[in-house]
Order: C-alpha cells, then sequence, then structure tokens
C-alpha cells in the first residue's frame, strides 16, 4: 500500500546521511589543525602574519593552498555539474 513511499523516504535519508558525512570530512580536511608555521611547507615562501592569524594552523602560502583547493574543486566540480546538466535537459 503504502510502502514504496516510506522506503523512498529511507533511501533519501540515507544519502543525506553520506553527503553530510563527506562534507564534514573535506571541513575537516581544509582546516588544518596545530602551530602556524611561519614559512610555506611547500615552497618555504614567507606566510603573512595576517593569513597566519586568520588560519590557525596554516601551514602552506595562498599560492600553494588556492593549488590545493582548486585541486578539491576539480573533483567536486564534475559531479556537480554532470547533475546540473542531466537536470537542465
Ligand atoms: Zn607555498
Amino acid at each position: 500500500m503504502a510502502g514504496g513511499w516510506a522506503r523512498d523516504g529511507a533511501v533519501s535519508e540515507q544519502i543525506e546521511d553520506s553527503i553530510q558525512d563527506e562534507l564534514s570530512r573535506m571541513k575537516a580536511r581544509r582546516q588544518p589543525v596545530g602551530e602556524s608555521l611561519t614559512h610555506c611547507a611547500e615552497c618555504e615562501e614567507p606566510i603573512p602574519e595576517a593569513r597566519r592569524a586568520a588560519l590557525p594552523g596554516v601551514k602552506l602560502c595562498i599560492d600553494c593552498q588556492q593549488e590545493r583547493d582548486s585541486a578539491y574543486t576539480q573533483r567536486g566540480g564534475i559531479n556537480r555539474r554532470g547533475s546540473k546538466d542531466s537536470q537542465l535537459k
């Protein structure tokens, strides 16, 4: 009778759970914990004090951080773009 309906709800709840899980994992990855470095761990450029104050535990200069961020964005972006396309068509 109304069985299919309840099952749909349970499935989307599960999907939301795993999205939340993935999001919190990504957030954890983006917020390094520990002591801020005075110089970038990758290229050894000095990290500006304002950046160190704004990002506790920062290990990379702006350039290296942006490179990493864009690598993550690319990975997530492919999926997002794909599902947007299929919604529009
Ligand atoms: Zn750097």
